[in-house]
């Protein structure tokens, strides 16, 4: 295995893995940032940004991201393709295995590998989920594909709400389907879906199985609360039913809590081990947002360079 020694690692690249490189770059940390999966995290699934301050006129999550991440570029962060795939991390050790054939040692680590979303755990959903014939976490990915069509987005948060709003501008028609007999979404997203007239909002209504021939989906067989079964006809199906931290690889050296987030000390980014750090929805179970995840991105590397100081 190749072998290398950085001093500070910053694993993941979402507005706080991207935050937390600019912060360390100027700090003078030399960061070297291995990018995951997702290059930008989920923002770059999302259509419209509306919320980020310094925005007024609301800006595409793909081209943020690539602002963020120029921004650590310019100050000298070297920013790499490559996942994480294993951890040694104690007090006085922190390897971390890039892809399986690259081991970093490093003085500093900070994760910030986000969250990925949650699909509903149906066989038939994993079917055509696997087949690409229809079932999709990501609106902007591929909304595309249903142009003219019909579609249904399962779940009651922002996400569903704006990802229904999404689509509603690009297919004929599409059912929200929530399993609540409210939206959590906020009340600005509430009223733009409920005055959209191509969207149809399920209350009460689970989804129970994803209908489809041999390659696509064709409708969904939902129940509505007092067991009346309902079928739908859909070409698509979307989720948007919440998040699932991205911690397998830390699980037995990291404490995380109950539902998987890594768990940090008090205001900051401390996580259990010394000189291991985490920001971002990793650690986030409350807030989410791009925002929140970038100011954390600020705290982890001013906590990391106040360790390194310290050492
Ligand atoms: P969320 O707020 O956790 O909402 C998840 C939704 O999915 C809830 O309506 C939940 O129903 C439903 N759900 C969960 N499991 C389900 C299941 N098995 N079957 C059916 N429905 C299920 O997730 P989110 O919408 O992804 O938002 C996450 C965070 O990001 C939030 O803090 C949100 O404010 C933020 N966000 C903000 C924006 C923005 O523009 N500001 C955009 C997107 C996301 P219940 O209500 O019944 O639990």
């Amino acid at each position: 295995m190749n072998q290398e020694s950085v001093n500070c690692l910053i694993i993941g690249s979402g507005p706080a893995g991207y935050t937390a490189a600019i912060y360390a770059s100027r700090a003078n940390l030399q960061p070297v940032l291995y990018e995951g999966f997702q290059s930008g995290g989920q923002l770059t699934t999302t259509n419209e940004v509306e919320n980020f301050p310094g925005y007024p006129e609301g800006v595409n999550g793909m081209a943020m991201m690539e602002d963020i991440r120029n921004q650590a570029l310019k100050f000298g962060a070297d920013i790499r393709e490559g996942v994480a795939t294993s951890v040694q991390l104690s007090d006085t050790e922190k390897k971390v295995i890039i892809d399986d054939n690259l081991e970093i040692t490093a003085n500093v680590v900070i994760i910030a590998t986000g969250a990925s979303a949650r699909y509903l755990g149906l066989e038939s959903e994993r079917k055509y989920r696997e087949l690409g014939g229809g079932v999709s976490a990501c609106a902007v990915c591929d909304g595309f594909f249903y142009r003219k069509k019909t579609v249904a987005v399962v779940g009651g948060g922002d996400t569903a709400v704006g990802d229904a709003l999404y689509l509603a501008g690009l297919a004929s028609k599409v059912y929200l389907i929530v399993r609540k007999n409210f939206l959590r979404a906020s009340k600005v997203l509430q009223e733009r879906i409920t005055n959209t007239p191509n969207v149809e909002i399920l209350f009460e209504h689970i989804t129970k199985e994803v209908l489809g021939n041999e390659s696509f989906v064709t409708g969904l067989r939902l129940e509505k609360q007092g067991n009346e079964e309902v079928i739908i006809d859909v070409d698509g199906l979307f989720l948007a039913i919440g998040h699932k931290p991205n911690t397998d690889i830390f699980k037995d050296q990291i404490t995380l809590d109950e539902n998987g987030y890594i768990v940090t000390e008090g205001k900051g980014s401390k996580t259990n081990i010394e000189g291991v750090f985490a920001c971002g929805d990793v650690q986030d179970p409350t807030y989410r947002q791009a925002i929140t995840a970038a100011a954390s991105g600020c705290k982890a590397a001013l906590d990391a360079e106040h360790y390194l100081q310290s050492k």
